[in-house]
């Protein structure tokens, strides 16, 4: 049995959260493979080791001063190693990264020395062999992870049997420059080695117990989803519940790996477990046919009605390659028999909509054409809702209601999700009446 364990910043924060993943890791000795993000913030006000790089880096371009924010960094890895009695020499290491505080220093070298200082303290704190994330993951020129190389590294790295530490968010080029991931990226690293390692689960320890069925900030205290399989993941994090990097589910889905989402401050909860397949314990514990209420806001509908287009061929195809030349992806397009709806983020179309309007009046010649904006997207996701009849009919039943106007409705023919469309100032009203009538009073029956 093999665990591959990453750890993100706020577990790796401080002196008292280190000490935190060593109980972790000694209390399962499958934990052999530990990633860990650079330090994230200890308290509200004060900052991610990375942002403070970035910020060096920004100083350094710019020809002001970077000194006060790196001895900022440099103070917080020295009380790390004061607290818990280390012997690495971070003095040395400091040097070298204060010598390297040049323009031409490549950007990516230096953000990436908040995990490689982590995994320094954290590999000695916990007794394992520090492995530079530069000499196991492999990058190709093309910018992609060359899977097959960074197993032949990371074999030779774990030869004797001993744990080890990479740090996540980088890799190197074949010719050796480092290169960082996007943020966040440490998920990914984690991922990647939990596929050449072939490992039995990729536990990725944050500061929530995985992931609630709802927001905690719009609902007080939601249940949480004991397991998920990685299609509901994706609809769940794409509108909106983001605690996974959107890549990093890629390597592990490849080869079936479960997710388990952890929290470093309550060890004893079991988390979510994120699986390809669910079915087969669904079977002895069948699920909840909702299993979470997520969104987004500030969407932009365009609406164009024309008349006995139905026997066109084309039409839609013409009104689509209009949002594609202007680059903007499209998120759904409800259509009826004359009326054609565009939904966008409305982000990506405030540059361009009075154009966009323009020509799709001179090129399609709608009848009328309508452009609204502050519309937020509620997403009910659940492998349970497929084949349950009634189901999209209570929901709207609810949300009339509770008078709350739909705009728009979307579900695709797998049963996955269903999308309502409704003003951005009803968004939180929405999801609650959601988790009211479908999970709050199923909770309550059961308690
Ligand atoms: N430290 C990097 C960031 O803040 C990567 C990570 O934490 O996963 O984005």
């Amino acid at each position: 049995m093999i665990k591959v364990a990453k750890f993100g910043g706020s577990s790796v924060a401080n002196a008292k959260q280190f000490k935190k993943v060593r109980k972790i890791i000694r209390e399962d000795a499958s934990r052999k493979v530990v990633v860990v993000s650079a330090c994230g913030k200890e308290a509200g006000d004060d900052h991610k080791i990375t942002d403070l790089l970035y910020l060096c880096e920004a100083h350094i371009r710019y020809g002001v001063s970077w000194e006060e924010i790196f001895s900022m960094i440099e103070n917080r890895y020295r009380s790390i190693k004061e607290d818990l009695n280390l012997n690495v020499d971070l003095e040395t290491e400091f040097a070298k990264i204060r010598s390297l505080m040049k323009p031409d220093t490549p950007t990516d070298y230096l953000v990436s020395r908040g995990e490689y200082l982590t995994a320094l303290c954290m590999a000695e704190y916990l007794g394992f062999e520090f492995a530079d994330a530069a000499d196991v993951i492999a990058y190709q020129y093309d910018g992609e992870i060359d899977m097959v190389r960074t197993q032949q590294l990371l074999q030779e790295k774990c030869q004797d049997g001993k744990g080890i530490v990479v740090p996540g968010f980088y890799g190197a080029l074949p010719n050796g420059v480092i290169k960082v991931m996007s943020r966040g990226g440490s998920d990914i690293t984690g991922a990647v080695l939990a596929n050449v390692m072939d490992a039995d689960v990729y536990e990725n320890w944050t500061d929530v117990s995985g992931f609630f069925v709802a927001d905690p900030r719009i609902i007080h205290n939601p249940m949480q989803i004991p397991r998920i399989n990685y299609s509901e993941l994706r609809e769940m994090s794409y509108m909106g519940a983001n605690i996974l990097h959107d890549d990093a589910v890629f390597p592990v889905r490849e080869k079936n790996i479960p997710i388990n989402v952890r929290n470093t401050n309550d060890p004893e909860n079991h988390g979510t477990m994120i699986l390809c397949d669910c079915s087969e314990l669904d079977e002895k514990d069948p699920p909840h046919p909702i299993t979470g209420i997520t969104g987004r806001k500030d969407f932009t509908v365009i609406t164009l009605v024309k008349s006995h287009t139905s026997g066109e061929v084309g039409y839609l195809r013409k009104l689509l390659a209009i949002f594609e030349e202007f680059h903007i992806s499209i998120e759904s397009v409800p259509v009826t028999v004359d009326t054609f709806s565009v939904i966008v983020s409305t982000e990506s179309i405030d540059r361009c909509v009075y154009e966009i309007a323009a020509r799709i009046r001179t090129e399609l010649k709608p009848d009328d054409l309508r452009v609204e904006d502050h519309v937020a997207l509620v997403a009910i996701v659940g492998r349970g809702m497929k084949e349950v009849p009634g189901m999209s009919g209570q929901l709207l039943s609810e949300f009339g209601r509770n008078k709350i106007n739909i705009k728009v409705i979307s579900q695709t023919s797998d049963e996955l999700c269903i999308v309502v469309g409704v003003m951005n100032r009803d968004f939180d009203k929405a999801i609650k009446c959601v988790y009211d009538r479908f999970i709050a009073t199923e909770k309550r029956k059961n308690a």
